[in-house]
């Protein structure tokens, strides 16, 4: 058999395999990892026998994030179309830096990007580029915003660098997530310097305690809490916008809430391979000012060519794979009906966990307003086994997390692959795995 067609064969084996065993591998299955090579060979191996390798060792050992019942962090599965147009992607080795280098990468994502503008929201004139995650998107949006609160200032951060810089002050929520705090520290902003605003039940920003800025600022929103899914109030971007300041939302998986309204924002950060459905790596920035994003992130080189819109001057990164090409499968598949019944119905199976745990004495700790559900038994310990206990059963996968102080189960249903049936022996599954006594 080629090799083109082994691989074939083992991408077709297994959704059945993974569907046969826990979601997260076996003991057994995580032993055969060392049954892989571990030190590099002086001669090499045929493709062949690379292939098997991994599909008899690796593929075992997998955790089953493509299965229609895996519920942890926020990280959904990925559409068939948007896996074989990455496939393809890898297979035509495109590099999307340039559209010289790969005229159909850039073409792709450019049209992705509109779509992607149209379906969040994001006005249409906006610069929007593909990353590698949020994080980075947040990076990138957070230096364009960091070109122009100094250059307001009269002051050129990418010629000058921060020593000496006017500083500019930085608005945070107190439940922000660590991937902007990360962000901030990469752009020399600091993570300790922030005005943070105190959070309601569901952890959005009280708008009544929101600063009173004397200056611009730069005002980071979330869309999406991280626990409980909770939107910051789009409101507060005209609350910010009176000082001048540059609104940035992160969004990572909120902004495809059909709640968000974030249009007036000044950039955006979002996820392609979370609730999008997606595979990794790909997160999405739009900028709504060009000039500060080319600011931020243009190089030019004699040999390059000038790069004013090209990806390269979108993002930080240069060489690349084509993301664009698996958002644009992506998209075309489920086209703007598909991505919103995605999302819905994800937001019901939410609800329906919710239900279902209620019913059964569980105490559910958020407003089940998304797609995020913490559900909670009375002691931290008692939660503790339980959620060991569905994670041994091994029909589903959820992790837990610490809200307001309560150690809580949180179930996150992202995936486009859950089904009715899914979440009904997962329900049960988390049912049966209830301490006794409870
Ligand atoms: C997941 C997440 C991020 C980070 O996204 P990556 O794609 O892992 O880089 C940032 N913000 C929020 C709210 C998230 O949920």
């Amino acid at each position: 058999m080629s090799l083109y067609s082994a691989v074939l064969q083992a991408i077709e084996a297994y959704p059945q395999e993974a569907a046969a065993r826990p979601v997260f591998p076996t003991a057994a299955a995580l032993a055969g990892l060392y049954q892989l090579p571990g030190e590099l060979p002086l001669h090499g191996l045929a493709p062949e026998v690379v292939l098997r390798l991994l599909a008899d060792h690796a593929g075992p050992a997998t955790v089953h994030t493509n299965s229609g019942r895996y519920f942890g962090f926020v990280t959904g599965a990925s559409l068939p179309a948007a896996q074989a147009a990455n496939m393809l992607a890898a297979a035509w080795d495109q590099n999307a830096a340039y559209r010289v280098m790969s005229p159909a990468a850039v073409h792709l994502e450019e049209i992705a990007l509109r779509w992607l503008a149209q379906l969040l929201a994001v006005p249409a004139t906006a610069l929007g580029g593909f990353v590698t995650g949020a994080t980075m998107a947040n990076f990138t949006a957070m230096a364009a915003a960091r070109h122009h609160l100094l250059a307001l200032r009269g002051w050129d951060a990418e010629k000058e660098g921060l020593f000496g810089a006017p500083p500019f002050p930085v608005v945070v929520g107190a439940e922000v997530h660590v991937s902007v705090l990360k962000a901030l520290a990469m752009l020399g902003l600091g993570k300790d310097r922030l005005i943070r605003v105190p959070t309601d039940s569901q952890g959005r920003m009280d708008p009544a305690q929101f600063p009173a800025l004397s200056e611009p600022a730069l005002v980071c929103l979330q869309a999406g809490n991280v626990n409980t899914g909770a939107l910051d109030s789009p409101t507060l971007i005209a609350q910010a916008h009176e000082s001048g300041s540059w609104v940035h939302v992160d969004g990572a998986f909120g902004l495809w809430s059909p709640a968000a309204r974030y249009t007036a924002a000044d950039s955006w950060a979002t996820d392609g391979h979370k609730w999008l459905n997606l595979p990794y790596d790909s997160g999405i920035v739009f900028v709504r000012n060009p000039a500060a994003l080319a600011g931020a992130m243009d190089i030019s080189a004699s040999y390059l060519h000038a790069s004013g819109t090209e990806p390269v001057a979108r993002g930080p990164e240069s060489s690349r794979r084509a993301r664009g090409m698996d958002a644009y499968a992506g998209l075309l598949s489920l086209g703007e009906q598909g991505v919103r019944d995605l999302i819905e119905r994800c937001c019901g199976h939410a609800r329906t966990f919710a239900a279902g745990l209620a019913t059964a004495g569980v105490e559910i700790l958020n407003e089940v307003s998304l797609n995020q559900v913490l559900a909670a038994l009375p002691t931290e310990e008692q939660t503790l086994a339980w959620l060991s206990a569905i994670q041994a059963a091994g029909d589903c996968w959820c992790g837990s997390t610490v809200w307001r102080g309560r150690r809580a189960i949180r179930i996150s249903v992202s995936s486009w692959a859950t089904t009715e049936e899914d979440v009904e022996r997962s329900l049960q599954s988390m049912l049966r795995s209830l301490p006794a006594g409870n």
